[in-house]
């Protein structure tokens, strides 16, 4: 046992949720969600309510558009969003109907507006949009926070860690900005904007850290963001330590940085792609920074977010992205269990098992064309250039209606004297067990394939990627899926099919290292997880990762492969 966990009453412990040490005053707060009760108001009392919504909204936007001020392009990206939400047509709408129809009040109104948006979230089959569930609440209780004048809930000193039941987007760049030096959450995933936006501010972050808001009380300590533990009260002993962690952390960084014009060869020579996975727009000016060529996976789930999902927009959108750098971009096909707006989303007992992906796109006819009528006409443009991947793959039969549908769209393209590319690159996603298995078979109707190791360990591990109930047996490197990645990555080597890793696997050290020794040399990852993942792959031979993916493969839990991966790094 570790001098660490022998103190185990002083240890709060999550899941890691970007990596980094933070030491300092901890300050925990238990912070609620509003409750906004139904009020009515007489026909006299309309103006000064649908005044007061559009007064709060135009400060609601300030305080937002202020804070684009601190941020680089991933976060200001996701205030962006924010802020094109406040300003929301249909949230306008709704509103002042329920103002001036239903003789409401505006704090009342807006939260009924917001309550029922984030109920249909609830029910989306699509992890992206649940995650942005806490982004909508926060969103929501500021605005009305603003509408009645409240004060900000809590502001902190400088060098603070912060524990709390979750924080917004926009709440945590307003901290960042005060000096916020670590976050502990109780909720969210490893995959939540507030985790997202730690790792763009490079705050130390741990999330699920069940309790965390009883168990801590405001003292000093320490939060090792890569083990995942918040430790009260620490001892000199261990605080010195720390302190050296820290010092030797702040070099490493520089020196990643500095590897990332090398290049990108094992030892022994072979070559490997590091690749960018790209969810806003904003993001791309760091391919540049993280000498990515190409975009591995670029989700397109944020345009039906922002309701951008017309024609025009999406062209705009794929232009755009195409135009930032001369590399391939993998697009990936709407991958949601419904279309938010449409009212469409059925209420389903399993959506994780349901309605979602290829799935969805399949019977949502208008939808998948027109997305890939834009794809199409963008691939003409930038023939090579344009990868098509089908989320949510679980039976053969649906790349071969999706082909149809693209051989047809081709044509009719083709016909109206459009440029096609006749050889536009098709992949599916692999992160349904049965499509893992049934690889090979696959493999005759696609170009590539593309392994999306969040939801295979989703749908492996039998665990619902966002419950933090059960997010211990969420385990993205157990053997199991290294088995499957394997028949994966076999299928593709004997039916010479270019194969890559999409999911988080591929951005931490253990996963990518243990990939490029099953023979896989294309992984993408968020662009900021690229010069340490580099930096490993530059260090050993092809024989090492080799040896390293077989013990992967012969352990029985995750436990081992971790020790096994410590070890391996060491000799
Ligand atoms: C995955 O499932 O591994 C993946 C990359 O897709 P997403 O996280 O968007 O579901
Ligand atoms: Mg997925």
């Amino acid at each position: 046992m570790s001098e660490i966990e022998s103190v185990d009453h002083k240890i709060i412990s999550g899941i890691p949720g970007n990596s980094g040490i933070a030491i300092g005053n901890i300050v925990c707060i238990n912070n609620k969600r509003r409750k906004v009760l139904p009020k009515s108001i007489s026909v006299s009392e309309i103006d000064f309510h649908l005044n007061n919504f559009k007064d709060g909204r135009t400060a609601l936007v300030a305080e937002l558009s202020d804070m684009l001020e601190y941020l680089d392009a991933q976060s200001g990206s996701i205030i962006e969003t924010q802020k094109q939400i406040v300003l929301d047509s249909e949230v306008e709408k709704r509103v002042e109907s329920m103002i001036k129809d239903e003789l409401l009040s505006s704090d009342f109104a807006v939260y009924k507006t917001f309550c029922d948006f984030i109920e249909r979230l609830k029910e989306s089959g699509s992890e992206l949009f649940r995650q942005r569930i806490v982004d909508l609440e926060n969103l929501r209780d500021r605005f009305i926070d603003v509408i009645c004048d409240d004060e900000k809930s809590f502001s902190i000193k400088k060098g603070t860690i912060l524990v709390t039941k979750e924080l917004s987007p926009a709440e945590l760049v307003t901290l960042h900005a005060d000096g916020l030096s670590g976050l502990v959450m109780e909720k969210g995933g490893i995959t939540s904007h507030a985790a997202l936006i730690a790792q763009s501010l490079e705050i130390p972050c741990i999330v699920s850290a069940k309790n965390a808001t009883s168990k801590a009380f405001n003292t000093k300590g320490i939060l090792d963001g890569r083990e995942g533990l918040l430790i009260l009260e620490p001892e000199k002993e261990m605080l010195d330590s720390y302190k050296t962690k820290l010092k030797k952390l702040k070099k490493t960084q520089k020196r990643l940085l500095d590897n990332i014009n090398e290049p990108s060869l094992t030892k022994s020579g072979t070559e490997f792609f590091l690749s960018a996975n790209i969810e806003f727009e904003s993001e791309l000016n760091q391919l540049k920074k993280y000498n990515a060529t190409n975009i591995g996976l670029l989700r397109t789930e944020g345009l039906l977010f922002s309701n951008k999902t017309e024609f025009d927009d999406q062209i705009r959108f794929y232009e755009s992205v195409l135009s930032s750098t001369e590399g391939s971009v993998t697009f990936r096909l709407f991958d949601v269990g419904g279309d938010k707006l449409n009212a469409k989303i059925p209420e389903e007992a399993n959506p994780f098992l349901g309605w979602r992906g290829i799935r969805m796109l399949l019977d949502e006819k208008d939808l998948l064309e027109t997305q890939l009528k834009a794809l199409l006409i963008c691939a003409g443009k930038n023939k090579g250039r344009v990868k098509i991947l089908i989320p949510m793959v679980s039976v053969e039969e649906e790349i071969l209606q999706l082909k149809k549908i693209i051989t047809k769209l081709q044509q009719d393209l083709s016909n109206s004297g459009h440029k096609i590319d006749n050889k536009v690159a098709l992949g599916a996603m692999i992160e349904v067990p049965s499509a893992a298995l049934n690889a090979e078979k696959l493999t005759e109707h696609l170009d590539f394939m593309s392994i999306g190791t969040n939801d295979l360990t989703q749908y492996t591990m039998a665990v619902d990627r966002g419950n933090e109930k059960i997010c211990s047996l969420y385990q993205q490197q157990h053997p199991s899926l290294w088995k499957l990645i394997k028949i994966t990555a076999d299928a593709s080597a004997k039916t010479n099919t270019e194969i890559a890793v999409c999911g988080e696997l591929s951005g931490n050290v253990l996963g990518a290292c243990g990939l490029i020794g099953l023979g896989i040399r294309n992984l993408s990852m968020i662009s900021n997880a690229i010069p340490k993942v580099k930096e490993e792959l530059i260090s050993h031979n092809d024989s090492e990762f080799k040896e390293l993916a077989e013990s992967f493969l012969a352990a029985s839990n995750t436990k081992q492969i971790k020790e096994k991966f410590e070890d391996w790094r060491v000799h």
